[in-house]
């Protein structure tokens, strides 16, 4: 484990690259492939003999090496490897883990395509999941079998956001000798993971991270023995997967990531100003920074106090027409846009019921309380957040929501 001293932003600052001339910043690799100044390094390269040598850009590239370790030392793991996309950081990590005839307890509340590919593609390699209510430690720790390798969660889920308890969890994974992967989208530096005790931190880059919904993007923070598995040319899931990073995105990745401990702090003023006052106008909201969150003492026990609760919140709107008819006015009044996806500029939302959690059998989405009125919010950056509370209460006014 690398320093742990410092808060994560800090570590971010601290990095040093620069450029082959000099830059400010670190020199983009244009490359998919590099030369060899011996035959016998190439070699030893391919024998993973050879560190600081670069191979092909499917490998890694020097680009991808600079974002990953930011990300590592965002995270406090030792290091990174950075993929197309998240969906490319965390199957190839769970296929890594499991062969056929293992086992996977997981969340039920989980990102509609990872609970899909737990759900309906990994069975297919004869890896079974059991999904669990995730907030009861007891009912994890009832799942496992003999042929269990990983819990998997989300920190804040999606779209329910619903808190884990990291430690509690590390605690059973730790007494029954299993890994503990953790996607820690939702909830970038205000909750470091791997320093209460999880395994493996992964992201999808494309959301708060990035910041811009300009670019996919992924990442797996762990040991240096996890990333070598992973990339091992004979081997490893990401490497023979091959939903690796281009480097031109990585670059503009990490410029992007130098400035999310400030977006980090306005998203969360913003969101929890409109769940205090969505709350107190009696709309049913969900966000960790209210005291009615069931997880809310958790979340301060495990936060980075000064990054705040995060971006994400739900309201209920009643019925899934009264939902769409005040998302689509709350986009004709340019709130924001009706849309997938978080982490942007400007509020996006969505019914996840009809949507982003459609993977989820309606039966299933019941049970966990996801109802069809639900809407999720990702809170932008606005400047002036009284005035956008202002003219989103008139939606809800005018369509009948409050
Ligand atoms: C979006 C998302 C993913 C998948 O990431 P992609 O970049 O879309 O592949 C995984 N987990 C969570 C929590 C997400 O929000």
């Amino acid at each position: 484990m690398k320093d742990t001293k410092f808060k994560p932003a800090n570590n971010i600052q601290d990095l040093q690259y620069f450029g082959e001339f000099g830059g400010v910043n670190p020199s983009i690799s244009d490359s998919s492939t590099y030369t060899f100044l011996s035959a016998k390094t190439m070699f030893d390269t391919f024998e993973g003999n050879a560190d600081g040598c670069y191979l092909y850009s499917r490998h890694s590239t020097p680009s991808n090496l600079y974002l990953g370790e930011a990300l590592a030392a965002m995270e406090g793991t030792e290091t990174a490897n950075v993929a197309a996309s998240g969906m490319g950081a965390i199957t190839p990590t769970i296929l890594q883990f499991c062969e056929a005839g293992d086992h996977v307890v997981s969340s039920r509340t989980i990102y509609g395509g990872t609970y899909a590919f737990l759900k309906n593609f990994t069975p297919r390699l004869n890896i079974q999941t059991s999904f669990v209510d995730i907030t009861k430690l007891e009912a994890v720790e009832a799942a496992i079998t003999p042929k269990t390798k990983i819990i998997f969660c989300e920190c804040v889920s999606n779209p329910l956001l619903e808190i884990a308890d990291i430690a509690g969890l590390a605690k059973i994974a730790k007494k029954h000798g299993l890994q503990l992967l953790v996607d820690n989208t939702f909830s970038p530096l205000t909750i470091s993971p791997a320093k209460l005790g999880a395994d493996v931190v992964m992201h999808s880059l494309t959301k708060f991270i990035n910041g811009a919904s300009d670019t996919m993007g992924g990442v797996v923070c762990g040991s240096q023995e996890l990333i070598d598995t992973l990339r091992n040319v004979n081997d490893g899931a990401c490497m023979l997967l091959g939903a690796s990073m281009d480097s031109l995105r990585a670059a503009s990745i990490l410029k992007n990531l130098r400035t999310l401990h400030i977006r980090m702090q306005q998203h969360s003023h913003n969101a929890l100003y409109l769940a205090e006052k969505f709350e107190k106008d009696g709309l049913r909201t969900v966000y960790p920074g209210l005291k009615s969150h069931p997880g809310h003492e958790l979340y301060n026990s495990m936060m980075n106090d000064k990054y705040g609760y995060g971006g994400m919140l739900t309201i209920d709107a009643g019925s899934l027409e009264k939902a769409n008819a005040l998302m689509e006015l709350m986009q004709e009044k340019n709130l924001g846009y009706l849309a997938v996806s978080l982490g942007f500029y400007k509020t996006l939302f969505s019914a996840p019921g009809s949507s982003t959690s459609s993977e989820i059998p309606e039966d299933e989405q019941k049970e966990m309380g996801l109802s069809d009125g639900l809407i999720r919010f990702s809170i932008g950056l606005d400047a002036d957040i009284e005035r956008t509370y202002a003219m989103m209460r008139d939606c809800m006014v005018q369509v009948g929501v409050v």
